[in-house]
């Protein structure tokens, strides 16, 4: 009976996932949350190791509470990607970024270039290239400022579509990231057709750069894979200086993670910037 009743309720998460009463107050809060602009984007710089300076940042979502924490992405980005409010959350996400870019820009505030991640299912849709279209053009932002973060599974999944999509993007002078690098199955032909700006190698493997000798060979190939595709390269999750010393020396000169900073709201990032030059 009991694995019975395991099975039942495996058909229910699967097929009527809605029904799960927890999950169902989290998804209206979440539409509701949408509705109401509840979110905010939190900004990570990226350095550029080699010249000693700042070389961008990326964006990420928080949602804030009305006690003053934060709920954090891992919490409700996978509930949006399965219902599709992702697609009106990065909609919201996108037009706040650009306007902030816009801000910035009026202020002389040498951001750089900013990048925002993109979920498969967003990657997926020719709405993607309206959107962008939409808001660039609005807010009067030069495109080669913005950078999308796609992960690797999500160009996987339709290569064709992908190849496709990516050189819209790149049409409209975007620049593309893959995310998250190392952790899917790209495949080596694509990655040499696709028109990829820049690798970024999972923190999965910066991890124990310094202590396991398979991630420390994994991201020097990586790091050697993309000098030889001519794609720039990044490590995300670096904590320490031994790791950021490691990539350094393998040649991975833009570096992100919590030894150089965590990310920062939106108000901060002038001061911060201020005390940083930017490339
Ligand atoms: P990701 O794109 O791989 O982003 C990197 C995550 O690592 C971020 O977590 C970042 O805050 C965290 N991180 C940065 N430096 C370090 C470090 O030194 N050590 C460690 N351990 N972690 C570090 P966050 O902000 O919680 O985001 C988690 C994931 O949620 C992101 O992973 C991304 O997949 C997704 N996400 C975040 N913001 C957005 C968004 O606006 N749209 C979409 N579609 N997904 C987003
Ligand atoms: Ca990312
Ligand atoms: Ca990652
Ligand atoms: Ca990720």
């Amino acid at each position: 009976a009991k694995k019975l009743g395991r099975n039942t309720y495996q058909f229910f998460d699967k097929e009527r996932h809605t029904l799960d009463p927890t999950e169902l107050t989290k998804e209206s809060a979440l539409f509701k949350a949408i509705t109401n602009n509840e979110f905010v984007l939190y900004f990570q710089p990226k350095y550029d190791v080699q010249h000693n300076r700042l070389h961008g940042f990326e964006a990420l979502v928080r949602w804030p509470q009305d006690d003053g924490s934060l709920i954090y992405p891992d919490e409700f980005i996978p509930l949006a990607e399965q219902n599709g409010a992702i697609i009106p959350l990065t909609q919201l996400l996108m037009k706040q970024l650009l306007q902030q870019l816009a801000n910035w820009q009026k202020q002389d505030v040498p951001f750089g270039n900013v990048a925002i991640n993109i979920s498969a299912l967003h990657f997926q849709q020719n709405s993607l290239i309206e959107m962008l279209v939409d808001y660039l053009t609005k807010y009067n932002v030069p495109a080669r400022c913005l950078e999308l973060e796609i992960t690797e599974s999500a160009m996987m999944n339709n290569p064709e579509f992908a190849e496709q999509q990516m050189k819209r993007i790149k049409a409209l002078g975007v620049n593309i990231t893959l995310d998250d690098f190392g952790t899917g199955h790209s495949s080596l032909s694509y990655l040499k057709r696709f028109p990829i700006d820049t690798l970024k190698i999972d923190k999965s493997f910066v991890k124990d750069i310094d202590k396991n000798e398979q991630d420390r060979n994994i991201t020097a190939t990586i790091v050697r894979l993309a000098k030889y595709l001519d794609i720039n390269v990044v490590a995300e999750g670096v904590e320490t200086e031994e790791q950021a010393y490691m990539l350094h020396i393998m040649g991975c000169h833009y570096q992100q993670g919590y030894y150089y900073c965590k990310p920062l709201k939106a108000e901060q990032v002038a001061n911060f910037i201020d005390k940083n030059e930017v490339d």
